[in-house]
């Protein structure tokens, strides 16, 4: 495995990839690497000849209130892990190649891409900017790597959503590839940021998973969604999770559903803290893909 640290000798790898005729994919992350990644590298690596990950902590997508300086780091153990899945090369730019000239200001980095139509929504709501400043460093990664197939996580279904629009709206000359949740044993999706869990939040922190199942169970008998949905959301506090959504939205538009009985496929979305830790997880409603 190659480690880069600049545009410059990427490019290079590129162009050498390219006259041999590879097929480039690329997996983005921003490290402290586990399954949900590596279940992305893993897909690249089977349908890609050359694989490429970076690692790179988005100051863009940080609110200042956020964790951006206490994000985990592993970076020793990161290109282990990506070593041992057969990556070909770890893009690991610093700061200053990213953002030439510019200190560690957030705000000064002067040009922004926006899907607004999709970023406004559930995440959208309690993190401003986060979603502008995920898809312009996206935007900024994928010139720079230029693959043919990008890996991306249902885990963050709508950073997921938002990447293929901006694909699709600018026609990029890149093939998003959808990758399923990975998720503990015990029903947990995978984050970075589980770490940061406690014990006894790390035991109640699967039951998130598991009152979306009930949810879909009780949809898929019969029970109005607004009915479920308000239940959930109450089991969800006596739990001891404090909500910040928990909703129904079709999977294309993101927009709110109240039923599901339209033709269009509908997932539950929810994004709730438990001790300290902001949890994420979404689950097909309509449909049985994957999860
Ligand atoms: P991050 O490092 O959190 O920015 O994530 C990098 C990529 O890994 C994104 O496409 C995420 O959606 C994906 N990812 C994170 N967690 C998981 C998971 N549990 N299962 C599948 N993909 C994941």
């Amino acid at each position: 495995m190659k480690v880069v640290t600049t545009a410059g000798e990427l490019a290079a790898e590129w162009e050498a990839a390219r006259r041999a005729g590879a097929v480039i994919g690329y997996v983005p992350t921003m490290g402290a690497l586990h399954e949900g990644h590596l279940s992305l590298v893993g897909l690249a690596r089977e349908e890609c000849d050359l694989v490429i990950c970076s690692i790179f902590v988005n100051p863009l997508q940080f609110g200042l209130d956020e964790d951006f300086e206490s994000y985990p780091r592993p970076m020793e153990r990161d290109l282990e892990l990506l070593k041992d899945r057969d990556t070909d090369i770890a893009f690991l730019p610093s700061w200053t190649e990213i953002f030439p000239g510019r200190e560690r200001v957030l705000d000064d980095f002067g040009t922004h891409v926006s899907v607004p139509r999709l970023s406004h929504q559930l995440c959208g709501r309690s993190r401003e900017g986060h979603f502008d400043g995920m898809v312009t460093e996206s935007l900024l990664f994928l010139n720079l790597v230029r693959p043919d197939r990008t890996y991306w996580g249902e885990k963050d279904f709508q950073q997921l959503r938002i990447i293929e629009t901006l694909v699709q709206d600018m026609r990029l000359p890149v093939t998003v590839v959808r990758g399923a949740t990975k998720r503990e044993p015990d029903g947990l999706a995978m984050s970075s940021r589980n770490k940061n869990l406690g014990p006894e939040a790390r035991a109640t922190a699967p039951r998130l998973r598991g009152v979306l199942e009930d949810m879909r169970a009780r949809v898929r008998s019969g029970e109005p969604l607004p009915t479920v949905l308000a239940a959930g959301r109450e089991r969800l506090a006596s739990l001891g999770f404090a909500v910040e959504y928990l909703v129904a939205c079709e999977e294309e538009a993101l927009t709110e559903v109240r039923s599901v009985d339209g033709p269009v496929p509908v997932r539950l979305f929810a994004a709730a803290r438990l001790g300290g830790v902001r949890l994420l997880d979404n689950i097909p409603l309509t449909e049985a893909n994957h999860d």
